[in-house]
């Protein structure tokens, strides 16, 4: 399929708790919620600590850089607007800080991805707004 036959791949819906995370990543930079009671970094964004239940809770810059924790080689798109891109890579990556994100590993070849491999963010401009995606280090 063709760059100008593309289907346009589905935006995330904003809601009011996670608008932060998704103003930072408009200036390419992955912010996440973070406890001020127990000093834990979360995702996704919510309006509580999953630790402690806590709201009285910040937004921290995280460095971006993580691992491949689990992956997927993704062969048949479930959705029309990733066909052009198959085979591409499903994945769980662990931030340095600890949170867990499910993601794609992109701008690299599907076989070299692994557990344990060394990524950092990237964004991809989807309409109006930047998702977070992550590549090899
Ligand atoms: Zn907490």
């Amino acid at each position: 399929m063709s760059e100008n036959n593309a289907v346009e791949k589905p935006q995330p819906k904003i809601t009011r708790c996670a608008q932060p995370y998704w103003q930072s990543c408009l200036q390419e930079k992955l912010s996440l919620p973070y406890c001020k009671a127990c000093d834990a970094v979360f995702y996704y964004p919510r309006l509580w600590c999953p630790g402690c239940f806590n709201q009285d809770l910040d937004w921290k810059t995280v460095s971006g850089r993580g691992r491949v924790y689990s992956y997927s080689v993704v062969h048949q798109s479930p959705l029309p607007s990733y066909q052009q891109d198959v085979p591409y890579v499903l994945a769980v990556i662990e931030l340095e800080e600890g949170p867990r994100m499910m993601t794609n590993v992109i701008n690299c070849d599907v076989d070299a991805v692994h557990v344990d491999m060394p990524v950092a963010v990237t964004f991809e401009q989807r309409g109006d707004m930047k998702i977070p995606q992550f590549q090899p280090v």
